[in-house]
C-alpha cells in the first residue's frame, strides 16, 4: 500500500491520542491562553475550599443565580445554587426536558492537600513560636519544608463571629515556614526512606521568634504571638479550638515554560476541574437536561462528613429538584449521567516506569477520560459501563473536545480514587473525566493550558446534551 493509503487507514481504524495543538491547529493556542489567564487569577485568590465556595457563590449571583428555595416554583432556565456550609457548593440551571429525563453533571472537589492546624496549636520551644499542625491529604512531607507558606482559614468566636484569615498571599505580608536540616549534619536523616525522614510531627510551622517587650517568666515569645492575634483579630488562644485554618504554600499561579504552554500552581487538584466545572455551566442557558455542577470538599481525605461526597447533600438537591416537578428524587439520578471531574497522572519521561504507554494520560492531550481509578485489580472504584463511554465519545467528539484515555499507572504500582463511585452508588452512570497534571499532590503542580481549556468543552459539552 502506498503511504497516503496507509496513513489514511491509521486514521480510520486505530486509536492514537495527539498533541492538542496538531489534532486543533495553532488556531486554539490564543482560545485557551485567553481562558487560562481567567484560571490562573481564580488559583491566585482561592487556594481552599471556602474560598472556591465564596468564588462560586460571588461569580454565580453575578450570572443571575439565585439561593434554591424549596417553596418556590422552578422553571426552565431558571439559575439555583445550594452553599453546604461554606465548604461545598451545588449550581443547577433548569433544563427543558421534564426532570425525570435525569441531570447531568459535573462533580469537581475544592480541598487540596495542605498542613492543618490542629485543635490546640501554638507553642514555644527555645525561644521561637511554632504552629503544630496535622497533614491533611497525600504529601510527601519532606517537599513541605524549607519554602514559603501562607495560612488560610476561619476563627469562630464562641459568639459565632467569624474571622477570616489570610496572611502570607500579599507581597507585605510575612509567610511561615518549615526548617529543614542543613545538609553538613543531615547525613543521618538522608540515608532514611522518604517516608520517614520528615516526621509528621516535624512538620511545624515557624511563626516567631522575639519575646513580649518587658516580659517576665516562660513563653513570652508564645505570648507575644497571642497578643498580635489578639490585636488583629480580637482572638484567643481558646478561639484555636473552633478553627479551620489551613497552611498552603505561598504565592500565585505561574506560566511553566519558554513558550507558557503550562501553568505551575498549588491546588491544581481539583481547582483545574473545579474552575472548568463552573465556567461550563455559566455557559448554559437553556439547557435540555437539568445541568448542576458540584464542588465538593474532603475528597483527599476520603469524601467522609457532612461536605464530602460521602454526605447525603447531592441526593437531597436532586431530590429537592424532582420535588419541585412533583417527581421522585431517586426515579431523575436512575437517568442521570455524572462527570467525576477530577485530575489524573500525566506521563512523565523523569518517571516512565510507574505508567504504561497505551493507557496513560499525557500532558497537551486534551481532557482524560478515565474509565475506573482504584488499585490492585479495580479494587475501590466505580467502573464506568461500556455504553456510558460511548456515549461521552460521542458527545466530546460532536463538541470537537481533543480528549485521551488514562489509566493512574501501572497496574501494580498503586493506584487512586475519586468522588466518581460515591456518585455511582446513587445509581448515577459516572465516569471520571479531568485534566492531566504532573508532581501531582507536590506544591507546585503543573498542568497543560491546552488541556484545561479541553476540559472545559467537555465539562459544557455534557452539560449542554440535547
Ligand atoms: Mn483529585
Ligand atoms: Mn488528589
Amino acid at each position: 500500500m502506498d503511504d497516503n493509503k496507509i496513513k489514511e487507514l491509521r486514521e480510520k481504524l486505530a486509536y492514537e491520542s495527539k498533541h492538542a495543538q496538531e489534532a486543533l491547529g495553532d488556531e486554539i493556542l490564543g482560545q485557551a491562553d485567553a481562558y487560562c489567564e481567567g484560571y490562573k487569577a481564580f488559583l491566585c485568590s482561592v487556594k481552599t475550599e471556602r474560598e472556591a465556595v465564596s468564588f462560586a457563590v460571588r461569580e454565580a449571583e453575578a450570572r443571575g443565580f439565585r439561593p434554591f428555595d424549596r417553596a418556590q416554583p422552578l422553571k426552565a432556565g431558571d439559575r439555583v445554587y445550594v452553599n453546604n456550609r461554606g465548604k461545598a457548593i451545588m449550581l443547577a440551571v433548569i433544563g427543558s426536558r421534564p426532570i425525570e429525563d435525569g441531570v447531568s453533571i459535573a462533580a469537581a472537589h475544592i480541598d487540596s492537600p495542605r498542613l492543618d492546624l490542629k485543635p490546640n496549636p501554638l507553642y514555644e520551644n527555645k525561644e521561637f513560636a511554632y504552629f503544630d499542625t496535622h497533614y491533611y491529604g497525600g504529601i510527601k512531607k519532606y517537599q513541605w519544608t524549607a519554602r514559603p507558606l501562607a495560612l488560610h482559614g476561619v476563627v469562630v468566636k464562641k459568639n459565632g463571629e467569624t474571622v477570616d484569615v489570610v496572611i502570607g498571599e500579599d507581597p507585605a505580608d510575612p509567610v511561615f515556614c518549615v526548617s529543614d536540616l542543613l545538609p553538613h549534619l543531615a547525613s543521618e536523616q538522608m540515608v532514611k526512606p522518604a517516608n520517614k525522614f520528615i516526621p509528621g510531627e516535624s512538620l511545624d510551622l515557624l511563626i516567631a521568634s522575639r519575646p513580649i517587650s518587658e516580659g517576665e517568666g516562660g513563653d513570652l515569645v508564645k505570648l507575644n504571638v497571642l497578643n498580635i492575634l489578639n490585636e488583629k483579630y480580637g482572638i484567643t488562644e481558646h478561639d484555636f479550638l473552633s478553627a479551620e485554618l489551613e497552611i498552603v504554600p505561598a504565592g500565585g499561579a505561574r506560566d511553566v515554560g519558554l513558550d507558557r504552554s503550562m501553568i505551575g500552581a498549588y491546588g491544581h487538584d481539583d481547582r483545574v476541574c473545579a474552575y472548568p466545572a463552573l465556567t461550563a455551566i455559566f455557559s448554559l442557558s437553556v439547557p435540555a437536561y437539568t445541568a448542576i455542577t458540584v464542588l465538593t470538599d474532603k475528597e483527599e481525605i476520603g469524601s467522609e462528613g457532612a461536605t464530602g461526597q460521602k454526605s447525603a447533600y447531592l441526593p437531597y438537591f436532586i431530590s429537592d429538584l424532582a420535588a419541585a416537578f412533583g417527581k421522585e428524587g431517586r426515579h431523575v439520578m436512575s437517568r442521570s449521567v455524572c462527570l467525576s471531574a477530577d485530575v489524573n497522572c500525566a506521563f512523565d519521561p523523569l518517571y516512565p516506569d510507574v505508567s504504561e504507554g497505551r493507557n496513560c494520560a499525557y500532558l497537551n492531550h486534551g481532557a482524560v477520560l478515565t474509565k475506573y481509578t482504584g488499585s490492585g485489580g479495580k479494587s475501590g472504584t466505580s467502573d464506568a459501563s461500556a455504553e456510558l463511554m460511548a456515549t461521552l465519545r460521542r458527545l466530546m467528539d460532536e463538541a470537537g473536545v481533543v480528549w485521551q484515555i488514562g489509566e493512574l499507572g501501572k497496574v501494580d504500582i498503586g493506584g487512586g480514587g475519586t468522588v466518581a463511585k460515591y456518585i455511582a452508588n446513587l445509581d448515577i452512570d459516572t465516569v471520571d473525566l479531568g485534566v492531566p497534571v504532573l508532581s501531582m499532590h507536590a506544591p507546585f503542580e503543573v498542568v497543560s493550558k491546552l488541556d484545561v481549556y479541553e476540559a472545559h468543552k467537555a465539562f459544557a459539552a455534557l452539560l449542554a446534551r440535547k
